[in-house]
């Protein structure tokens, strides 16, 4: 079953902390890397207690788990990071969501898949639709048409986001 599993981290050396969590991700012996997106710099949510910056990304994987032990692999590595989940929306130095499973849908206590945050969130469909263009959600929608031309690019790392013009 293919799988998105969205990254973030908005505390300490991001970019590294994201890159070695795809590899751990990828040594798994349920999971095989497909591909990765480009990082994004993002800042933090609205409404949220996060004050630093986001780096963020998505990673698809051929998944041979159930979900929920891909839920518990990706909770094992968020706690192995050191990550304290007391906040809302706060900082943290790995969050890993489990986005989309190809077929599957869930909602319960412990999981929501497709994640409900995907369409709104552009730090999390651009990623996305980088690894997974033809990508729908729960009724056969195309995400790439959720992707709204005002809607605002989250700006490759690497790239500083341009001003704002006044
Ligand atoms: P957020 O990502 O919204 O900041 P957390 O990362 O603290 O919140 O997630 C808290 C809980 O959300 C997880 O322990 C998990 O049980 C639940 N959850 C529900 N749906 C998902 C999903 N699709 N992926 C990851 N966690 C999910
Ligand atoms: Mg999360």
């Amino acid at each position: 079953m293919k799988v998105a599993i969205g990254l973030g981290c908005s505390l300490g050396p991001r970019r590294r902390m994201l890159e070695l969590t795809v590899q751990k991700l990828g040594a798994h012996p349920g999971l095989r890397t497909l591909a990765v997106s480009r990082w994004y710099r993002t800042p933090p949510m609205r409404g949220g207690t996060a004050l630093g910056w986001f780096a963020n990304g998505v990673a698809l994987f051929d998944c041979a788990l159930s979900l929920d032990d891909l839920l518990a692999t990706t909770r094992a590595l968020e706690e192995a990071s050191g990550r304290r989940r007391s906040r809302h929306w706060g900082d943290r130095t790995l969050d890993l969501d489990v986005l989309l499973a190809a077929g599957a849908r869930r909602e319960d206590s412990s999981l929501t898949v497709p994640h409900p945050g995907i369409a709104q969130r552009s730090f999390v469909l651009y990623p996305l639709l980088e690894v997974w263009p033809d990508a729908v959600d729960e009724r056969g929608l195309r995400y790439a048409d959720f992707a709204e031309p005002d809607m605002p690019r989250p700006a490759p790392i690497g790239i500083m986001p341009r001003p704002k013009a006044r």
